[in-house]
This record gives C-alpha cells, structure tokens and sequence, in this order.
C-alpha cells in the first residue's frame, strides 16, 4: 500500500492510498517540503469508552468478516519510540483465521503430546481422550502450526497459513484381513470437547461452515483423518458446526436420477468429468481427467468420510452424487 502523508495547515492527516477502502483526499494536498513544527494530529472520531479499542467491534460485521476480537494485541516495541494503540484503528481489518481444520493423531494420549510439542508437526490445540475438562493448547491462535501440510480448498492453498488445528487422540485404523479399515471410536467426553472448542473458535473468528472441515478434505490423496466415524452431522446438529445437507433436497436429486440407469451413465467420460467439476465446484482440488483415476477416488472417498460415511468405497454412487448436488446447491462458491 502507498501512503502518502500530508499536513495541512490545519493539522488534518490525509491519507492517499490504492486500496479500495474508503480514503478522505483533499481536493487541494498541500505537501510539506520542508519539516514543520510538529502539530497535534486529529484523531479520528471513535464513539466509545476509552481503553484499548480492539476490545471493542470498531467495523460493521454485515459488510466484511471483521468480528468481536479478544484484544490479544501483539505490537511492535521500537527502540526510542511508543506503539499507541488505540488512535488509528482501522476498519479495514480481518482476522488472519479462516479455517478450523479436524485431525486424529494415530497416537495415544501421551505420545500425541511427545510428537506434537517436540518434533516438527503440531497444532493449536490437542484433545485428549481423558474424561477431564482439559483442551490442550500448544500454539497461539496468532501464529501458525505445522498440521496441514500441502493442502487446497476451494481457492485457498497451504491452509496452515490461515487455519486453527486441532488435534484428536485417535488411533485411526487397522486394517482387517479382507483389506477393510476399521476405525477407532472416538469417545464421548472427547467430541463434546471438540465441539465446544470448534464452537468457540468459530464464533470468535466469524469462520463460514464452508471451513470446517477435515485434514482429508483439504489433502485428499494424502490423509484420511479424522475418518469416517468423526460425527460431522452431529456436530452440524448440535453445535450448528460446518456444513451438511438438507435431506429434501438430497432426496429430490436422488429422485431425478433414479429414474435412469445411473451405474452405466457414471462411466461414461462425460459424466466423469462433470463429477470431478463438481467437486472441484464444490472445494476439492481435483483436475478433470475423465476418468475415475486413484485421485478421484480418493477424493470421492474424503467426501465420503465427512458426508456419507455409511460407505465409503471412493465410488460415485447414487447417492453420494445426490448429497454432492444438494451442497453444492446449498453451499454455492461465491
Ligand atoms: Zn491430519
């Protein structure tokens, strides 16, 4: 951004500057040559009490994603000179955390904090499996955590940047005889935990349901956690948590469809191409190849994980393209 400071003989600060943000300019900026006595600049009028001015919501919520903050303000402490905080708040302003991103550790309790606070990968918060009213947090908010790797949803890309992790003590799964993966509950004080954790942040953050979501939403060939018996729909229900589909209008798709031959029509190329669209429409980095590829699958598979987590075989059936359409529908990209 430029700015280009000015000081009128009346002492008014002008600020000039490319943004699409509203600017006061005057229609004749005097600009000083030469440094002049130093006058008291006006401050912007703030209708509120005095005290740190980011304990305060100062922007208008219902026109950009500015929300309540907590004032936990980090400034700079230059040498020789003071940060004031509370004289020029903009309202141009938004909280770098946009995401909550959903992990299982595949550890136990004790290991899960060994890894997480010791080795290169960690997260902002880890819950446990403990039936206690802990949540441990081992990153500030402000900064980011090493959880999410190389990871795309919708236009976004290297979520760690701009997402709050949570860890959940889970050891994932075994693998059966038959090659069927069998996934370890998660316990019932630990979802609760989850949920009011996720709650909170997603009430502090002003987060959309659009980013809640899984580490395999957002790395689909690479992770499968939180897996398919994470409660997404319930978290939905009772915590108003991230996205889930209105059963109407799943049905109605279904009912359009069913009237065909959907197993022959879903092989063909175009119908192929138009799925990996969709998901791509719908937040899944997926190319169109058409042709139902490893990729594919695996996307098909994380969309089942979160959505339709009855079955989750990777394969575009019926009924997984129908709860595919009715959150499109519902959660439409902007
Ligand atoms: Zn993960």
């Amino acid at each position: 951004m430029r700015n280009s400071l000015y000081l009128t003989t009346l002492g008014i600060l002008i600020i000039s500057c490319g943004s699409q943000q509203k600017s006061v300019k005057s229609k004749t900026p005097i600009k000083s040559t030469t440094p002049v006595a130093v006058v008291p600049i006006k401050k912007p009028e703030i209708k509120q009490d005095e005290g740190d001015y980011y304990k305060v919501n100062i922007a208008d919520i219902t026109k950009n994603d500015n929300t309540i903050s907590y004032g936990s303000i980090v400034s700079a402490n230059p040498a020789g000179y003071k940060v004031t905080k509370n004289y020029f708040p903009s309202i141009g302003q938004n909280f770098r955390q946009r995401y909550v991103i959903l992990h299982y550790t595949v550890l136990d309790d004790e290991k899960s904090i060994n890894v997480l606070t010791q080795q290169g990968v960690s997260a902002h918060y880890l819950v446990n499996t403990l039936p206690d009213k802990e949540i441990y947090q081992l990153v500030d908010e402000n900064k980011r955590s090493y959880h999410a790797g190389v990871s795309n949803w919708r236009k976004d890309q290297n979520l760690n940047d701009t997402s709050i992790g949570i860890e959940i003590v889970n050891l994932g799964y075994k693998t059966d005889s038959t090659g069927y993966r069998v996934f370890t509950p998660f316990p019932e004080e630990q979802i609760k935990k989850v949920g009011a954790l996720v709650k909170d942040l997603v009430v502090r953050y002003n987060i959309p349901p659009t980013n809640i979501l899984a580490h395999s939403d957002i790395a689909p060939t690479r992770k499968q956690d939180p897996g398919p018996l994470f409660p997404w729909k319930r978290l939905y229900d009772e915590y108003q948590i991230g996205m889930w589909y209105d059963e109407t209008a799943k049905q109605t798709f279904l009912n359009q469809i069913l009237q065909t031959d959907f197993a022959t029509q879903s092989n063909s190329a175009d119908f192929i191409v138009k799925a990996q669209i969709q998901l791509n429409q719908f937040g899944y980095n997926i190319p169109p190849t058409a042709v139902w590829d490893k990729q594919t699958k695996q996307t098909i598979e994380a969309f089942q994980f979160h959505f339709r987590p009855s079955n989750y075989n990777g394969i575009m059936d019926a009924e997984t393209w129908a709860i595919l359409q009715a959150l499109i529908q519902k959660y439409p990209q902007k």
